[in-house]
């Protein structure tokens, strides 16, 4: 029997137009779609009509496949010499379990290619209006996890980093703050907290590390969220005028 192949394919931090070109034209081709709730429902329109769509969405509340489950069907679905793509919300590496999957392919034989994808952890700070890095302002950026089980996070470390974009930050955004200023980072650290960066609901948060938890709390943040903190973040303001001078003037010339 032939094995089919499964595509891990990152499906960028929600905005359709952040999809890849590869990504958009192996959803055409694919004959099973295992998706997340992360993805974008317009993304899924690139699929074939009559390809099999498998919503196979993990979150912190709600609806939940387990990992085991999700390993399984990719398995079972490649075992019927399906193409599978397996579509995963920003980057399949970056804190997507998407390595996992990846060895869970391995050990079974299945063959399988990854397909990167714009990450959240860039595209939501972005989003907002501000850089992950700048010259002079931060040279470098940490991209880190509040959650992975298992492990809690070397916050010594963390509140050295320039710019740190902590993911999965939502329920733990009090901690993770206090923490960062235990360890000596200020308390008037310019700081946002960004919730489903690019999507139309798209909000941004914007404090400083003593006051962002309760005013995300003020505002009952949503999912999906990260925090972003850093001098970056002040640059805000200024890009975001700019950025809608730049529209009002080609809205201008538009016009005249
Ligand atoms: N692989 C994904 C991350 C998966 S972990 C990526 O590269 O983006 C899920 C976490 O990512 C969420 O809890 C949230 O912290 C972050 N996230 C994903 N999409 C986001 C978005 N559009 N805006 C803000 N945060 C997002």
């Amino acid at each position: 029997m032939i094995n089919g192949i499964v595509y891990l394919v990152g499906a960028g931090p929600g905005d359709p137009g952040l999809l890849t070109l590869r990504a958009a034209e192996l959803l055409r081709e694919a004959d099973t779609v295992v998706y997340d709730r992360l993805v974008h429902p317009d993304i899924l329109r690139h699929a074939r009509p009559h390809a099999r769509l498998i919503f196979a969405g993990k979150s912190g509340g709600g609806e939940q496949v387990a990992q085991d489950e999700i390993n399984a069907t990719l398995i079972a679905q490649a075992r019927l010499g399906r193409r599978v793509v397996r579509l995963k919300g920003g980057d399949p590496f970056v804190f997507g379990r998407g390595g996992e999957e990846a060895l869970e392919l391995a050990a079974a034989g299945i063959p399988f290619e990854v397909v990167p994808g714009v990450s959240s952890g860039v595209a939501a700070p972005a989003a907002a209006g501000i850089p992950v890095t700048h010259r002079g302002i931060s040279a470098a950026v940490t991209f880190a996890t509040a959650s992975l089980s298992g492990a809690d996070p070397d916050w010594d470390h963390l509140s050295r980093s320039p710019t740190l974009v902590l993911f999965m930050a939502g329920k733990k955004l009090a901690e993770a703050t206090q923490q960062l200023i235990n360890r000596g980072r200020s308390a008037s650290t310019p700081t946002a907290v960004v919730e489903a960066g690019t999507w139309a609901h798209q909000r941004v948060m914007q404090g400083t590390l003593a006051t962002v938890a309760r005013l995300a709390d003020e505002a009952e943040l949503g999912t999906p969220a990260l925090l972003v903190v850093g001098d970056v973040v002040a640059l805000r303001e200024q890009l975001a005028q700019l950025g809608a001078k730049a529209e009002a003037s080609r809205a201008e010339e538009a016009y005249s």
